[in-house]
């Protein structure tokens, strides 16, 4: 590293902290930034007497003096600069690569990627391992990046690290003991062409494994990966049931090809040969018929809306175990899944059942939730005041990082009381038709706002009593809710749209519908 000329494209956080701990092993760096470069960041880049330069990227420069490029999960390789330095064989590394260089000894990674997911299993598993005694961070796309966490915390010994497909692009030395692939959809193509370049990029994280450690991959991801021929980890994997709709392109769900038989029964570790039968079954066959047949390692979560009671499925090698779960901390199916995935990983690492149970079960106000995601404003109902003075109990709910339709069925699907929902925002060009079917089980109304509406009235217009006028604004759609909702009801914000018509980011429009929610309150308006 010493001596070595970084240059670091994009002066995002993640580049900065890795200009940080790049210099501060002495390595040459410079920040190379696009476009302009917030007061916050440059004053960064000057405390840490970090050169930079913006609005442009000096192409010439890196030509002539770039060793390695280091380059932001924002910046496609499509780009000039990365077209460049590959024409000038300058070898490019994501920021988590660079994190990787420097991870202290016995320092355990744990890897989290797939659409949906990422951020409440990452946040999950460093919870359950901090209780587990270690000193546990999460990172990467979560919080900090991995380059400051490694940078502030010399003496972590676990980083559980959310990972975005366009971070593993460029990443190669990162071990993680273990790694979760949750699901797939199509949906977050982003920059990809088609959804075998996206399987792909995020499907390295599964090599990454390190080969003692367990790759905990959904079924049907599995299924694809297969069918495209990617080759499988020397790592044990373990397979998952998860919850959430697949919607993938009809080519990829045909069977695999016998060509490929021999070569998967070879490659593949359960710890037996898997028969080549399983494949071909994979998609039609539940985890229980395949259970029977094959010695795999696998896990299955079974969620029962009714009573809030979860059972958990697990079987590995050296032990089958149900467990039932009155009181999960997290809401529904989905979040089942994260759980168990969480918690596949610390039996791995060899963590207590009773810890892994306690987690589980914790207490709403003990653990300590992520913020926009099924976030109960309330545990249990309070009064709200609505527009005519009407007073109501309720329970309201933000999900507000529900950005598109897939992310709010599983939001309904989670909740078992009448639900008034605000849906809109800045479509995605999604089909609203599928929360319809909601009607026949818990939504009451749906009160479209935003730049949505219109394709949400379109959409369901078949719904047409069910469907509230539009309204211009989220808050105004919420009054509307409000001024609509019965004693025990819902109201819950999950969009199924980004939020930018309106607002900064889902953060921001979580926030100011928090806000309302408590304006609204009883006890705040006396
Ligand atoms: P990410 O970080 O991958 O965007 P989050 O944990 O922030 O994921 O969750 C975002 C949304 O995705 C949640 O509000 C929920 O609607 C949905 N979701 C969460 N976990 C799952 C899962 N295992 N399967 C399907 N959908 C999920």
């Amino acid at each position: 590293i010493e001596g070595v000329h970084f240059y670091i494209a994009g002066a995002a956080k993640s580049g900065v902290s890795a200009a940080k701990i790049l210099k501060k092993h002495g390595a040459n760096v410079f920040v190379t930034e696009e476009n302009l470069i917030s007061k916050n960041i440059e004053n960064e880049l000057i405390l840490h007497q970090i050169p930079y330069e913006y609005g442009f990227h000096s192409i010439e420069k890196i030509k002539n003096n770039c060793d390695v490029l280091v380059i932001s999960p924002g910046i496609s390789l499509n780009k000039e600069i990365a077209i460049i330095c590959k024409k000038n064989k300058i070898p490019i590394v994501s920021e988590i690569e660079v994190a990787s260089w420097f991870i202290p000894e016995k320092c355990i990674i744990l890897g989290i990627t797939g659409t949906n997911g990422k951020s409440t299993t990452t946040h999950y598993a460093a919870q359950l391992f901090e209780r587990a005694g270690y000193k546990a961070i999460s990172c990467g796309n979560i919080g900090i990046s991995m380059s400051q966490a490694v940078f502030e915390n010399i003496s972590i010994n676990l980083l559980s690290v959310e990972l975005s497909s366009y971070q593993l692009e460029t990443t190669y030395s990162m071990r993680p003991t273990c790694t979760v692939f949750l699901n797939l959809q199509n949906d977050h193509l982003g920059r990809y062409e088609n959804i075998q370049e996206y399987i792909k990029a995020k499907w390295r994280l599964v090599l990454l494994t390190h080969d003692s450690g367990i790759a905990i991959i959904d079924k049907d991801v599995m299924h694809l990966a297969v069918n495209m021929g990617l080759s499988l980890p020397r790592a044990k994997i373990i397979l998952i049931e998860s919850s959430s709709p697949k919607k993938f392109d009809d080519k990829l769900n045909t069977p695999i090809k016998a060509r490929r038989e021999y070569d998967i029964r070879n490659q593949i570790s359960f710890g037996k040969i898997l028969p080549s039968a399983i494949y071909h079954e994979l998609k039609k066959l539940t985890i229980n018929e395949l259970m029977s047949e094959n010695e795999l390692e696998i896990a299955y979560a079974k969620y029962d809306n009714k009573d809030t009671s979860v059972n958990i499925f697990i079987k590995l090698k050296s032990s089958t175990k149900t467990w039932e779960i009155r009181n999960p901390c997290l809401p529904g199916e989905h979040n089942m899944i994260n759980i168990l995935c969480a918690s596949l990983m610390a039996m791995h690492l060899g963590i207590d059942d009773n810890i892994i149970l306690s987690q589980w079960e914790s207490e709403t106000t003990e653990y300590n939730h992520l913020p926009h995601r099924l976030e109960f404003i309330s545990n249990t109902e309070k009064t709200y005041i609505d527009k005519n003075g009407d007073e109501k109990s309720l329970i309201l709910i933000n999900d507000s990082k529900a950005t598109n339709v897939e992310s709010t069925l599983v939001a309904l699907k989670s909740l078992n009381r009448p639900i008034h929902l605000l849906l809109g925002g800045l479509p995605k060009g999604d089909n609203y038709l599928p929360i319809g079917t909601f009607f026949r089980k818990n939504l009451v109304q749906i009160y479209p706002f935003g730049k949505a509406a219109e394709n949400i009235q379109l959409d369901l217009k078949s719904y047409k009593n069910k469907v509230a006028d539009s309204s211009e604004n989220m808050l105004a759609a919420a009054d509307l809710a409000l001024n609509k909702a019965k004693n025990g009801d819902i109201i819950l914000l999950s969009p199924a749209c980004s939020s930018f018509d309106e607002f900064r980011n889902f953060e921001h429009r979580g926030n100011v519908f928090r806000e309302w929610t408590f304006s609204c309150l009883k006890e705040n308006k006396k």
